[in-house]
């Protein structure tokens, strides 16, 4: 067993409110300087949509070159070893400024200077880089301004499109770079730049050591490293390092509206990651991600921990910590696309509601545990959709937790309307 530490996060995706708080205070703290004006180390996408940057999750975009292969490590595709060779100088398939947006701000000269005139002058978008007046097609948070379907509220609507339109759903997934037990960013960097803090786990770009070959940026499946065209480095997330070392949270956690994000340390076994990287089957990646995670109140582990060095205020920090109670204990978190096989560290409790009842048209809630435990297909946001995301597809790990998550629902309004919790409720919170 090697023990090692490592800072990870948990986000309530119920708790989300989409208000890209988070986004904008980052962005104020790290990346309002030029050449990374469409660099948003956090992001929230709306889901169902195409995330940022736009399709990232279709891996097929991103072959070529560097890839991970099915046993979790990297590979060089195709060609003899002149192919390989010459790849290493022409970059794999990254994406293109469509797939960020062309940034922009606002003509605001307009609004005080237009004459007098018939209609209300407007502020027109024009290019950061261009300065010239530009249309805007995309950009980190479009998808937000997509939803809900043209002429929902027509009284002449079918009662089958109506139906279509009540199962319609969303829900905000907010995104930082995973800190991956098993970076693919860092494995694929040909300079050596990119690290992953031994005492924290926390990946970095080391930007003396950074070439700008944006090997990262293509080997990232999740698209969180980006390029700095200013400077020609590669730049992501820190996990706000400079805050943490003194004890404080991340820019993002500190000003979530939501309360949605939990902070915490793991301790894990960093001899068991490759191998679970490696797990063949994507459906038993979720299960095998978990099992590198180690008990920190297990005197055994606690023993192993300080031998490989870790400070005992850590170990106690890791017994007490939100993430491994919600990964491990409770088991309501699950990683974001565990069948990228690099690991990640950011897991979310997934989002419970809408929680009507309209399949059966019964006017239940979904939380109530009568509904909910008998047909997990009377959620609006369907099982499937939510392991595509979280378990590479098995829905059982996901209907797990919204049993869970509905079970404590009954059981807090349980006890908020004053009544005793129902046996079955209180059974199944444990
Ligand atoms: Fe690297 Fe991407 Fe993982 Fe972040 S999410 S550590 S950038 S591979
Ligand atoms: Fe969601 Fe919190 Fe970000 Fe608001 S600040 S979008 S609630 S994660």
């Amino acid at each position: 067993m090697r023990v090692m530490a490592q800072l990870a996060m948990v986000m309530n995706l119920d708790k989300c409110i989409g208000c890209h708080t988070c986004s904008v205070t980052c962005k104020q703290a790290w990346t309002n300087r030029s050449g990374v004006e469409y660099v948003w180390f956090n992001n929230v996408e709306t889901r169902p949509g195409l995330g940022y940057p736009r399709t990232y999750e279709d891996q097929e975009r991103w072959r070529g070159g560097w890839t991970l292969g099915k046993r979790g490590k990297l590979t060089l595709r195709g060609g003899g070893r002149l192919r390989r060779l010459l790849s290493i100088f022409s970059n794999p398939k990254l994406p293109a400024l469509d797939d960020y947006y062309e940034p922009w701000t606002y003509d605001y000269e307009n609004l005080t200077n237009a004459p007098l005139q018939e209609h209300t002058p407007v502020a027109r978008p024009r290019s950061l880089i261009s300065g010239e007046p530009t249309k805007i097609t995309w950009s980190a948070n479009w998808d937000d301004n997509l939803g809900g379907p043209h002429g929902q509220r027509d009284p002449m609507l079918s009662e089958r499109v109506r139906l279509e339109f009540e199962r319609t759903f969303m829900f905000y997934l907010p995104r930082i770079c995973e800190h991956c037990l098993n970076p693919s960013c860092a494995a694929s960097c040909p300079s050596g730049a990119i690290y992953k803090r031994s005492e924290d786990g926390i990946v970095l770009v080391d930007q003396d050591r950074c070439h700008g070959w944006r090997m990262c940026v293509s080997g990232c499946p999740y698209k969180k490293v980006y390029f700095n065209h200013r400077t020609g480095k590669a730049e992501k997330c820190t996990f706000c390092f400079p805050r943490v070392e003194v004890g404080m949270p991340t820019v993002c956690a500190e000003t979530c509206v939501g309360r949605l994000r939990y902070i915490g340390l793991l301790l894990y076994d960093a001899d068991r990651v490759l191998e679970a990287a490696s797990t063949p089957d994507e459906k038993d990646l979720y299960e095998a991600q978990r099992g590198v995670f180690l008990d920190p109140s297990d005197p055994a582990v606690a023993r192993e921990a300080e031998r490989a060095g870790i400070p005992t205020d850590w170990i106690e920090a890791a017994r007490r910590s939100p993430v491994y109670a919600l990964i491990e204990k409770y088991r309501v978190a699950l990683p974001l696309h565990p069948e990228y096989r690099t690991m990640p560290m950011v897991w979310y409790i997934p989002p419970l509601s809408p929680v009507v009842d309209v399949v059966r048209d019964t006017g239940h809630d979904a939380e109530d545990h009568g509904n909910l435990f008998g047909a997990i297909e009377a959620l609006r946001i369907p099982v499937d959709f939510l392991a595509n995301l979280f378990t590479a597809g098995d829905p059982k790990p996901v209907e797990s937790v919204l049993r869970k998550l509905a079970a404590m629902r009954s059981y807090m309004r349980d006890i908020n309307l004053g009544d005793a919790p129902r046996e079955s409720v209180a059974a199944s919170v444990g």
